[in-house]
């Protein structure tokens, strides 16, 4: 691998990346190519990138706490929507959608249903399946005390890293 910069030949390592470019905080990639250079410049490798954000995709519209505004708009962009065509899809309009991305309104219960199911829809392509996760998060959400709320974003941490080492198995 060349550097981007200096067209030097880079050194390849392996290590973790906190992977913010997917608009997440908690995202952490273990074990990825990382090739440094001499003038300072890093790449990172991302394998498997489209079935990385699938995963991450799967793993947010399970949680059964309400989405955050970087986790809708995750969702949004893996879904392929524009912050207009979602809000057409929901029924509400543009400026609801970015006021749920930017936090500061806090997304309906009966849209976030609907986004979730969109999403899983479009991963699985199957909607009984969706159903079924549906009523597992309802599930959860039963369960769940205000004494209990795991950090969503570091299961997804970890499930993004079972897929990396899935999609390196494979
Ligand atoms: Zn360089």
């Amino acid at each position: 691998m060349k550097c981007e910069k200096c067209h030097q030949a880079c050194h390849k390592t392996v290590g973790n990346y906190k992977y913010t470019e997917s608009g997440l905080e908690n995202v952490l990639l273990k074990n990825i190519p990382i090739y440094k250079c001499g003038c300072g410049h890093t790449i990172i490798e991302i394998p498997a990138f489209m079935q990385l954000h699938a995963v991450i995709a799967r793993v947010i519209v399970r949680k059964p706490t309400t989405l955050s505004g970087e986790e809708i708009r995750f969702l949004r962009k893996a879904i392929h929507k524009s912050s207009k065509e979602l809000a057409s899809l929901l029924g509400v309009t543009p400026v609801t959608v970015t006021r749920w991305e930017k936090g500061y309104n806090r997304i309906n219960p009966a849209y976030e249903k609907i986004l979730k199911t969109v999403v899983y829809t479009s991963f699985d392509g199957k909607v009984k399946n969706t159903i079924a996760v549906l009523e597992e998060i309802r599930k959860a959400e039963q369960k769940q005390t205000s004494k209990n709320v795991s950090s969503p974003l570091s299961f997804i941490a970890r499930k993004a890293q079972l897929s990396y080492r899935y999609a390196q198995a494979g």
